[in-house]
């Protein structure tokens, strides 16, 4: 039997790509979209794919009318949030990919989802996950190291979920930082914003640009970039699907695709 799938932000770039990707996985049954700027309009012509038999709705409540099991939230971190307790309120698992969340919110989506899952992921590009994965491997062996995030230029936080997990993660594999030599920035911000232990993150925001993070170490007479490149939204569907098959399974909130790549 399919998994009955509603999507949150279905009319955005992401929310969109994901109800073609539920639309053509035959595990999967698309039926609900829920973006309130595309309220009544029939989702084949908001998403563009003519399978899609659904209307777009402006409330959650039409993720309890489809019976919803999973839903699967690209918006923005206010209507996210709502979203999730929703969810959570409503027994309905969530996969979310909203960036944007602070360790309190991670907190407080934990406490809620007694009655169902919550899955969380910054990056659900494989590459990324393997990225970040091998940041955090590498951090102990080198004592600097710099993040550069670079994404197209209608995002509109920074630095990004994923520069700022990746941070997060190698701060916790190695506590040998050297201290930055800067004595003083020229113009204010020029080493960028600072992650945990005082790693440096920068972001950029440009035209032409999907999603792209290079991790950079340096140690005595050796440097290493590890580099992954989003060129298209594609790149996050594999991921996203997968976290919608197998929510079900895995209790409470799970933080990053990691437990279900086995990594
Ligand atoms: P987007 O194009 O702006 O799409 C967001 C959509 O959500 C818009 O259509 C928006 O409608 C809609 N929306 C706003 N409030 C809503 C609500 N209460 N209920 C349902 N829909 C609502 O943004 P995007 O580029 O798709 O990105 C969405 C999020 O995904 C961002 O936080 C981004 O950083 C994140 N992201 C994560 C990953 C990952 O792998 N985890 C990958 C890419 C992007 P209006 O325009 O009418 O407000």
């Amino acid at each position: 039997m399919s998994i009955r799938v509603g999507v949150f932000g279905a009319g955005g770039r992401m929310g969109a790509t994901v109800c073609k990707a539920v639309a053509a996985d035959p595990d999967l049954e698309l039926v609900a979209a829920v973006d309130p700027g595309h309220d009544g309009l029939a989702a084949r012509t908001v998403i563009g794919v003519k399978e899609a038999t659904v209307d777009v709705a402006g409330s959650p409540s039409a993720m309890t009318q489809a019976e919803v099991d999973v839903a699967i939230d690209f918006t923005d971190p206010d209507a996210a949030r709502h979203n999730i307790t929703f969810c959570s309120a409503n027994g309905i698992h969530a996969v979310v990919g909203t960036s944007g969340f602070t360790e309190d919110d991670h907190d407080s989506i934990r406490e809620q989802f007694t009655r169902s899952n919550c899955l969380i992921a910054p990056n659900f590009a494989i590459g990324a996950v393997l990225m970040m994965r091998f940041a955090e491997i590498a951090a102990p062996f080198f004592e600097t190291a710099e993040i550069i995030e670079c994404h197209h230029n209608h995002k509109v936080d920074a630095p990004s979920g994923t520069a700022v997990s990746t941070a997060e993660r190698m701060a916790a594999a190695s506590s040998t930082w050297a201290a930055d030599p800067t004595e003083s920035e020229t113009i204010p911000g020029g080493r960028g914003a600072r992650g945990p232990a005082n790693l440096p993150i920068h972001s950029v925001r440009m035209a032409g640009m999907v999603a792209h993070q290079e991790v950079v170490l340096g140690t005595t007479g050796q440097s290493l970039v590890i580099r992954h490149d989003t060129t298209d939204r594609s790149s996050f569907m594999p991921g996203v699907m997968l976290a919608a098959k197998r929510i079900a399974d895995l209790p409470g909130l799970t933080i990053g695709l990691e437990p279900i790549l086995d990594l």
